[in-house]
């Protein structure tokens, strides 16, 4: 196939996805007028069809778009555009009929702007990528020993009461305006309370399923953090109890949905706050093992150059130098377009994936080959590591 016919259809496919991502948000927000999400949907249909060819544009009326939005989305994504992606088999409700969870770090990832959508959603002028680079362009200006202070303050600090985080941001404060109060976020409101992840610190999601009412990261989902409401009546003026339905879900107490408390951005969050925990992970097992040296944030020339760089030095083995960065993007497919879009770095380089993506890498791989990245997660990280030192598995 030609590259630009191929370049079209990749185009297109994003297209589908999007409106498919923005008509997911659009029927899954409680707080929506009935008119209000059908112009939405109608705007959502109208950039669909456009990336369909005419001929099969034409079967998509509104009752077939909805349907079809509740099963893979193979259907919904235009013909011709098959790719070893995994959207044509992604489902973006569960069989309760909710949607899942990082449905607009999906969207924004593989975002094409869209005049119609952006009216609806605002965040629709902005993809991921443009995001990341704004934040780490904020993060370069900073002096070394700055930015190894900003990129703690994401892990330790990235919300809570204002007073709080001024204090611990001190003369960054004013330098990172990424903070959003968090009484302007509906999505992680019990009640007028929310909850800090024991693990990211950030918002969880609150998921009203049924008559049950779940409270859980995004994130951290997968390593069980996740609660549900307490049974008993929350005393007064106090936040709900939660009771743990996972075995990460350490006890957590609600804090006041104010405008009082803030925190960080959304993007800043996913592409800033979870890579650089994935990091801090990799060198508090790492730095434990003999005849291993973890450095965070070295960079040769600049400190954001890469994030981690290890040295496995055993006697009388050979040594080992890895040059290390965590990603945590939802789509590894999104992912491989933004570093492919990058100057190759004249080194090799180890991007580690956080280990529920473990079933991705192959294909992240794959779509990188001809650069010297390899591709591995967290866990396998550790192992090779260990294997190098002579460690015990
Ligand atoms: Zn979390």
């Amino acid at each position: 196939m030609a590259l630009k016919e191929c370049d079209d259809l990749r185009l297109q496919r994003k297209q589908a996805l999007t409106a498919c991502c923005m008509a997911a948000a659009a029927e899954s927000d409680p707080q929506l007028q009935p008119a209000r999400r059908a112009a939405m949907l109608m705007d959502c249909l109208a950039v669909l069809r456009a990336a369909h060819p005419a001929a099969d544009a034409a079967q998509w009326g509104m009752g077939e778009f909805r349907r079809a939005l509740r099963g893979p989305l193979a259907p919904l994504l235009p013909a011709g555009s098959e790719s070893g992606d995994g959207f044509g088999a992604l489902c973006l409700f569960d069989e309760d009929g909710l949607v899942r969870d990082a449905l607009q770090d999906l969207c924004r990832e593989h975002l094409v702007p869209q005049a119609a959508l952006e009216w609806h959603w605002p965040w629709a002028r902005v993809r991921a990528e443009q995001e990341e680079r704004r934040l780490y362009e904020i993060l370069r200006r900073l002096e070394p020993q700055e930015y190894r202070r900003a990129r703690a303050l994401l892990a330790e600090n990235p919300a809570g009461p204002v007073r709080v985080l001024r204090r611990a941001w001190d003369q960054l404060w004013m330098r990172f305006d990424f903070f959003e109060a968090v009484s302007d976020w509906p999505w992680c409101h019990l009640d007028g309370w929310w909850y800090p992840c024991p693990k990211c610190r950030w918002p969880m999601r609150v998921v009203r399923r049924g008559g049950e009412v779940e409270v859980r990261c995004e994130a951290h989902r997968a390593h069980g953090v996740h609660y549900r409401l307490g049974l008993e009546p929350a005393t007064t003026g106090a936040a709900p109890l939660l009771v743990g339905t996972g075995k990460g879900a350490e006890a957590v107490v609600g804090l006041p949905a104010s405008t009082e408390h803030l925190a960080l951005s959304r993007p800043v969050w996913r592409y800033g706050v979870l890579p650089t925990l994935l990091e801090l992970e990799l060198r508090d097992e790492l730095q434990r093992l003999d005849h291993v040296h973890v450095q965070m944030w070295p960079g040769e020339l600049r400190p954001d150059e890469y994030d981690l760089r290890i040295t496995v030095a055993p006697p009388g083995r050979r040594a080992m130098n890895l040059r290390v960065d965590a990603k945590a993007w939802e789509s590894v497919e999104a992912l491989a377009c933004a570093l492919l879009e990058r100057e190759p770095q004249p080194y090799a380089l180890t991007i580690v994936l956080p280990d529920h993506q473990d079933h991705e890498r192959h294909y992240l791989q794959e779509r990188l080959s001809g650069r010297r990245i390899r591709v591995t997660t967290v866990s396998r990280l550790i192992a090779r590591v260990r294997q190098a030192c002579g460690a015990a598995r």
